[in-house]
């Protein structure tokens, strides 16, 4: 927030906390202290004129489409790329151009973004933004947003992008519709967003009233399009302050979890399996037959909950959004919360016991079957090859 001395305050400068002072006609960033706080109370202090427009939610009057670039370590994440899949649709149905924001310490990838979609790449680099802060990259983010006025920002629904999005969204004042499934553009051009609600029994659509209008989509709902490496795009330096005092936090180090990576969002194949195994021991059948083709496991909530495999592995409505070119369900009945997460696979593959399972709805090829007979079967062909 911008903020300035009011008349109401007597003395040549005010202390703010955090080593940051403020004088008479000078107006800076305040930091998120408790003196800040007081002294807006007291009316010693006022936000700026802007800041207080951008918090009714007016800022209105620009017209890109905007997607935030998610690195890490230098990588651009898989879902950037589908999220401009998507954004470059809703770009041209409004006639804009659509822009990657893309934070990092060197440029990783503003070249990969145009040949994904983008027109324009906002690039801020800085070696403080090597690793993700959320109160750095809210600040940033900010401002570059009241600068430019993008009508429509999504992001990720990933763990840096569920941390990022809302707390924008608070900032300026928006909405921010979160792990949205759908996104169109309606007929007064407001960004149509869908997803699950009531436990994934309606798909409701959500418009925003304020801008810019903000969603977040989860890795894997969007389809990816081609990458055309003779797209043209500009590159936009932003103009934007990196300024350490705007975070009260400091990456000491980055300590990897010691567990496999699940890497769902991004398999080629996933071998999933359900209740229709029967019981732990079993399985293990899902995870050799898995490691044979060289795929992730998947899994069912029900399978989850009962603790035969960790929570990263689940697929569905609560768990992971899937889109493999092949995805075999083994006894897995289809609930509505399942088929949310893997509908959109390129082959499905269903195996179950239950000719009128749900999911052999959605199957591309379905077998009847045992799965404690057909996956041994299986297990043993592959092996012979
Ligand atoms: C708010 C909410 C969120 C949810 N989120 C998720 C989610 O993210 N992901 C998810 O998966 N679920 C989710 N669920 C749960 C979901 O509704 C189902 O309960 C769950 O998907 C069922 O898992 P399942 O198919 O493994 O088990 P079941 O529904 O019990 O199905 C087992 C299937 O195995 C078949 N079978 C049995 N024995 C054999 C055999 N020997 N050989 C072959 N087939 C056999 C049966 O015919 C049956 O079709 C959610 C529910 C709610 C309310």
């Amino acid at each position: 927030m911008r903020v300035k001395l009011t008349t109401a305050y007597s003395g040549p400068s005010l202390d703010l906390g955090l080593g940051v002072t403020i004088s008479s006609g000078e107006e800076l960033e305040a930091p998120d202290t408790t003196e800040v706080d007081n002294a807006l109370a007291q009316g010693f202090l006022e936000e700026i004129e802007e800041e207080k427009k951008a918090k009714k939610g007016e800022i209105t009057e620009g017209d890109e489409v905007w997607i935030f670039a998610e690195q890490r370590n230098g990588k651009i994440a898989r879902v950037v790329f589908e999220l401009l899949s998507k954004g470059r649709e809703l770009a041209d149905k409004l006639n804009v151009k659509l822009a990657a924001v893309l934070l990092c310490e060197k440029d990783c990838g503003s070249k990969e973004l145009v040949a994904y979609g983008a027109d324009k790449v906002y690039l801020v680099e800085d070696e403080k933004l090597k690793n993700y802060k959320t109160d750095f990259y809210t600040k940033i983010i900010c401002d570059l947003i009241k600068n430019e006025k993008p009508q429509i920002v999504v992001y990720g629904a990933t763990h840096i992008g569920r941390d990022l999005g809302p707390r924008i969204a608070q900032r300026i004042a928006t909405g921010l519709t979160a792990d949205c499934t759908g996104l169109d553009i309606d007929s007064d051009g407001l960004l149509l967003q869908t997803r699950p609600a009531f436990g994934g029994n309606i798909m409701a659509q959500i418009k925003c009233k304020t801008k810019p209008q903000m969603s977040t989509a989860r890795p894997g709902v969007f389809k990816l399009a081609s990458k055309d490496e003779k797209r043209k795009g500009e590159m936009i330096k932003a103009n934007v302050v990196v300024d350490e005092k705007s975070s009260l936090t400091k990456v000491l180090d980055i300590i990897k979890a010691a567990k496999k990576k699940v890497n769902l969002e991004e398999a080629k194949i996933i071998v999933s399996g359900g209740r229709g195994l029967c019981d732990k021991e079993n399985f293990r059948m899902i995870e050799e037959l898995a490691k044979l083709l060289g795929a992730e496991v998947g899994a069912s909530r029900a399978v989850v909950d009962a603790g035969w495999i960790p929570k990263d592995h689940q697929v569905g409505q609560t768990g992971k959004t899937v889109r493999p070119m092949l995805y075999l369900a083994c006894g897995i009945s289809g609930a509505i919360q399942h088929r949310a997460g893997m509908q959109n696979s390129e082959v499905i593959i269903a195996v179950n016991k239950d000719p009128n399972a749900m999911i052999f709805s959605i199957a591309d090829y379905g077998i009847v079957a045992d799965i404690k007979q057909f996956i041994p079967a299986l297990i043993s062909e592959l092996k012979k090859q």
